[in-house]
Formats: structure tokens, sequence, C-alpha cells
């Protein structure tokens, strides 16, 4: 049976860079789920559907084929065979991605593709719902979060270090929003899963971090052999 760990949060509380780290380290699979949510919203941007019409959504999902691969051990997405990774990470994408994250034919989809990078291979998998929902088995799930404020400011240092124009509290306004959709839509809504362990890492630095996960990790294996 292959090792799952969960990683769930809120937006720019860690989860990707946590995640990658610890993955590197245990030699398992990343699997970054916000970016298969972000391809699709690409595609729904590049045809001009609207976020807030379920129909149209509903409609295209069929036409819309999400798989990921892996170069030199980075996740890459593939939307109908193109390499998009490249375009997913702006704030457009990401407000487009928790738009229609919220419908069910978006979720069923990328929930099967989930489930089945799980079954084949030890990963850890980071999101919204993988705890509660994704791999409600999950060996070890941890809900990392971050005060607004800071998971703000890491956004806008991350914007602004690749160059792009970016305005505090905008970034700011935008995490509230996406955060009150994310916690309160009807399907897998953000919440702590009942046997997560609480990370906080409004005060952490990364290694810190990636530190009480590993020790989190540990534990749960001396569990399961004990
Ligand atoms: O984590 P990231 O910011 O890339 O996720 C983009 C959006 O995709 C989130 O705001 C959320 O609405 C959605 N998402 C989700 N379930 C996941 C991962 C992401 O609904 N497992």
């Amino acid at each position: 049976m292959s090792m799952n760990i969960a990683i769930d949060g809120p937006a720019g509380a860690g989860k990707s860079t946590i995640a990658k780290r610890l993955a590197k380290e245990l030699g398992f699979i990343y699997v970054d789920t916000g970016a298969m949510y972000r391809a699709m919203a690409y595609y729904f941007l590049q045809h001009n559907i609207q976020g807030d019409d379920e129909t149209a959504i509903a409609q295209a999902c069929p036409d819309v084929d999400v798989t990921i691969a892996y170069e030199n051990g980075e996740q890459q997405v593939l939307l109908n065979g193109s390499n998009v990774t490249a375009f997913l990470r702006t704030e457009e994408v990401g407000n487009m991605a928790s738009a229609t994250s919220v419908y069910p034919a978006v979720r069923t989809k990328l929930v099967e593709l989930q489930r089945r990078l799980a079954e084949r291979s030890d990963v850890v998998m980071d999101g919204r719902d993988i705890g509660t929902c994704v791999l409600p088995g999950a060996q070890v799930k941890v809900y990392l979060t971050a005060s607004t404020a800071t998971r703000a400011k890491r956004r806008y240092d991350e914007l602004t270090q690749k160059g792009e124009a970016c305005d505090l509290q905008k970034i700011e306004q935008d995490i509230i929003d996406r955060d009150d959709r994310d916690m309160h839509r009807e399907i897998s809504p953000l919440k702590q899963a009942a046997d997560a362990v609480l990370v906080d890492s409004s005060e952490l630095g990364i290694e810190e971090v990636v530190s009480e996960i590993r020790a989190i990790c540990e534990k749960a294996k001396k569990e399961r052999q004990a």
C-alpha cells in the first residue's frame, strides 16, 4: 500500500513550498492539486467561459484533459497535451480556479485523477480537500495555515521577486475572498480534517515547518509499525 501525506490549508500558507521539500526528502512524488484546478481555469479563460456560468463549464469539462508529468522531479501540468505550467501562477488564473472549483463537474474529474496518482505512488499531495475528501485514509494529514497578513505578504514578495507589479492590499483582499469561497462552498469546502494536525506557519520559517511535519510523519510511521 502506498504512503500518502495530505497537506491542506488556505491560499498562501506555504503548502507547495513545504510539500515539495518534504517530497524530495522522502523520495515521494509531489502532487500540487491546485495546479490542476488552475489548468482547468486557464482553459475556461482561454475559451471565454465565464466563471459563474455553470452550464457552460459543465459542457466544456469533457473537452478538457488535465494530466501531470514530471520533468527533473518538477510537476508539469499538461492541458490537452500542452504544457501550461508556466501560465498557471497568476492572480487571474488563481481567482478563476477558486470560482470554478465549486462545480461538481470540475471536482469529480480532478479528484479521480488525484486518487489514481495516490494509489500508484507514495505521494505528498497538497490542496484544500485532500485529507477530508480525496484521500480520507492518508496516513499523515496536516492542516497548514498562517495569518491573512502573513500570507498576503508572502504572495506579494513572490510576485515582486518575479518582477510583477502588485498591490499588497489587493492581494490581502483577494486572499480573504478566496478563503471565504473555498471554506464556504457546498462541495468539499476547505476545513481541517478531524484527524489532521494543525501547523500554523505565521511565525515559522520553511525549515521549521518542514521539520515539524517530518516529526509528524515519523510519529505516524512508528504507529504504523507498532
Ligand atoms: O492552491 P492554489 O492556490 O493553487 O489553488 C487554486 C484554487 O483551486 C483554490 O483557491 C481552490 O479554490 C482550488 N482548489 C480546490 N481543491 C484543491 C486544490 C485547489 O478547490 N484540492
